[in-house]
Parts: structure tokens; C-alpha cells; sequence
């Protein structure tokens, strides 16, 4: 099998070729290269429309106002801003304060949260069920008057699990807790409506809806809890203030395109996406040993993560050269085994066996095909040689 097959879009997206067409348009000389802060001279005027356009393009879209999008470089750097921005107002007093989080959340959650720790600040973490999701009752037993702050993400990244942030949401506002919500792998594949979920802070990245990389939102709700983000990144007052730095603006255009397309084609999509990774399943299923970690039914159609009993992922992978898999999050499989397995009471031996497939836009009928049938031939071939 000569063809490459891309099955590692939770990692990252490609382009949309519509999306860099658009974003051509804002480099050089002839096109709309201006700074948006330099807004005295045309070039800057025109940088500045187009970036407010985008603005309240992707407001729009996530039910917010403008003046609620900040844009950053990346959902790490939202992260950042969202825990580290809000915590810091509470120097005078860290030991009495509490964050609560879950051990399955990204590694830009649990590291930022790691060193607020550090700064003396307790971190809650709270356990999954064995799917993957947050037990909403434990959720609700763990909060204290010190609670200041939680950060919960929507869908999983490695397993797909799907967290009720709309009740969590409810939750926090009842009790006047700040809600952070990594939802990096559910906007554009999800319909987000903020006038209608609870959240005060939501991360995301353009990257992984076929928007460019190196470019990410934080949208901080303007409401009566009154909180204020303090920010990391200090220079020209961009953003409010609350992030400067000269705006990339062809990023900004792209990631408003982006969203947009994928919006447009979310339910369509959605569908798509659910038959393939049920046909991938389907065809797998009877592999002696395969199992699947979190639930499959109710998880992100985008995400299905399997292992099979001693099959050493890593070897599996080299076998599957052509295609495009994951053992486990893009920044810790080079590194370390994964928390999120783990959390699901996993073995480290049934941790290395687990690989992710992760679907999307360029993922065809005949390439998961192929993905059964090789994935039979080399299992088959890996047993031979055990
Ligand atoms: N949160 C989740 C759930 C993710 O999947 C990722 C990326 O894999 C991130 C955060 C970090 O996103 P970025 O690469 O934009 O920093």
C-alpha cells in the first residue's frame, strides 16, 4: 500500500485549501499587510476591519459578543491565561483557595494547574468514571467555599468522552464559581451556544478545524460575577490589554474562515464521520483481544481509541507506516504514558497495547477500509513473529 492515510486529526488538522485562499490575501504588498493597532494610516484601518469582521464572525458563531474573543497563540496559551489570570488575583491568599479539575484533562490544564500548585494553591482532581467522564455528584461533594475555580473540559482528546459542561455550568453559576471549559476538540464539530451554557472561560485553537496553527481564542465572559484576567503577556495593551502583541491578522482571517466552513458543515459532517468510525469498529471488532478504552457510544463520533491485548502499540505503529495513528495525546507520546488511560484504571501493559484513531474532514469510505484490512494482515503478522 503505496497511498498515506491521515487517521491522527485530533492531533492536528490540515488546512482547508478554502481557508489559505482566504488567507492569501493577507501578506504582501497587495494585500491587507497593515498592523490593526496602527489603525492612523488606510493599511492599519484595513487590517483593523478585517480583524474585527473576524471577530464578530467567530462571535457569532459561538454565541458571545465581541468583546468577549481574545485571541492568543495557541488553546495552551488560552489555558494559561484563563487559570493563571484568574489565581493571580488571589496571591494574598493561595493557601485558602482551591481549584477543582480532572486528572484526564489535558496536559495544558494539568500543568498550568501543577505549578499554581507549586505557587501554594490546592488543586482538586477529581477521578473519572470508568468511560472517562466526571461523576457529577462527586463533582458537587468536592466544592468548598474556597472554590474559586473549575476546569473541565468538553470531549476527551484521547478516549472522546463527552462531559456534561451545560450541568456543570448551572452548577458553578448556583455557587458563583468561575467555569473554565477546554473545548478544543469540540468547536467547529460542535454547536456551542454560550447565551446558553453557563461558562465564564472557553479555550480553543484554530489548528484543529482546519484553521492555520499558532492561533487560539479565549472568550471571558463579561457578566455580573465581575472576575478579572490578568494578563500573562505584557507590551503594547493589545486585546485589552489582556494580551499584547501585534495581532496576526492572516491567522485570524483564517481561523473566522475556518470555523465558519465548519460550522456550516457541522451536522452533515457529524453524520459522515459517526458512519466511518462505526464501520471501522465493525471491522475490527472480532481482532482476538481488541478492546475499546472509554465508551463508544456515548463519545465524540471524531475519536475512537482501541487496544488489543499484547500488541505493543508502538511496534504496531512502525508496522502501520502508512497510516497515521496515535498512541495517545500528540505531546505525550513521545514522552510518557498516557494519565487519561491510566485514569480509566488501564494496566500499563493494556496502555501500551491502546492506539487512537481519530477522524475528519479528508477521512474516506475506502481509506478506513483499507485501515481494517491492514490492520487484520499486520495483528496477524505481529502474532506470527511473537
Ligand atoms: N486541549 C485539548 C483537549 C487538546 O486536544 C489540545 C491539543 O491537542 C490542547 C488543549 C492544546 O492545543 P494547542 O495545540 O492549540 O495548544
Amino acid at each position: 500500500m503505496k497511498k498515506l492515510i491521515y487517521l491522527d486529526y485530533a492531533s492536528t488538522t490540515p488546512v482547508d485549501k478554502r481557508v489559505l485562499k482566504k488567507m492569501n490575501d493577507y501578506f504582501t504588498i497587495n494585500g491587507i499587510f497593515g498592523n490593526p493597532s496602527s489603525y492612523s494610516n488606510i493599511f492599519g484601518i484595513k487590517a483593523k476591519n478585517a480583524v474585527e469582521k473576524a471577530r464578530s464572525d467567530i462571535a457569532n458563531i459561538i454565541g458571545s459578543k465581541e468583546e468577549e474573543i481574545i485571541f492568543t497563540a495557541s488553546a495552551t496559551e488560552s489555558i494559561n491565561l484563563a487559570i493563571k489570570g484568574i489565581i493571580t488575583n488571589y496571591s494574598n491568599n493561595y493557601d485558602q483557595k482551591n481549584i477543582i479539575t480532572s486528572i484526564s484533562e489535558h496536559k495544558a490544564v494539568l500543568e498550568t494547574c501543577n505549578y499554581m500548585k507549586k505557587l501554594g494553591i490546592k488543586i482538586i482532581y477529581l477521578k473519572n468514571s470508568n468511560i472517562g467522564s466526571i461523576d457529577l455528584n462527586i463533582l458537587e461533594k468536592k466544592i468548598t467555599n474556597n472554590t474559586i475555580l473549575i476546569s473541565i473540559m468538553h470531549i476527551n482528546n484521547e478516549i472522546g468522552t463527552i462531559n456534561n459542561i451545560k450541568y456543570i455550568g448551572n452548577i458553578c453559576k448556583q455557587k458563583n464559581i468561575i467555569f473554565h471549559v477546554d473545548a478544543t476538540q469540540s468547536i467547529g464539530k460542535y454547536k456551542l451556544n454560550l447565551k446558553k451554557i453557563n461558562i465564564d472561560l472557553l479555550s480553543f485553537s484554530a489548528h484543529k478545524f482546519y484553521g492555520p496553527k499558532g492561533i487560539g481564542v479565549l472568550y471571558i465572559r463579561n457578566n455580573k460575577k465581575k472576575f478579572k484576567i490578568s494578563p500573562l503577556i505584557h507590551g503594547g495593551g493589545q486585546e485589552k490589554g489582556i494580551r499584547s502583541g501585534t495581532l496576526a491578522v492572516h491567522q485570524i482571517i483564517g481561523m473566522a474562515k475556518a470555523l465558519n466552513i465548519s460550522v456550516n458543515e457541522i451536522d452533515k459532517e457529524k453524520k459522515r464521520i459517526k458512519k466511518l468510525k462505526k464501520q471501522l469498529w465493525d471491522g475490527i471488532k472480532n481482532i482476538n483481544g481488541i478492546y475499546i478504552n472509554g465508551d463508544f457510544k456515548n463519545s465524540s463520533p471524531y475519536i475512537i481509541n482501541i487496544g488489543i491485548k499484547d500488541i505493543f502499540n508502538k511496534i504496531l505503529m512502525m508496522e502501520m507506516k502508512n497510516i497515521a495513528i496515535s498512541s495517545s495525546s500528540a505531546c505525550i507520546s513521545n514522552t510518557h504514558t498516557s494519565h487519561v488511560l491510566k485514569s480509566l484504571g488501564l494496566t500499563e501493559k493494556l496502555i501500551q497495547s491502546s492506539i487512537r484513531f481519530s477522524f475528519g474532514r479528508f477521512t474516506t469510505k475506502k481509506e478506513i477500509y483499507f485501515t481494517i484490512k491492514y490492520l487484520h494482515f499486520i495483528v496477524k503478522k505481529i502474532r506470527k513473529n511473537i
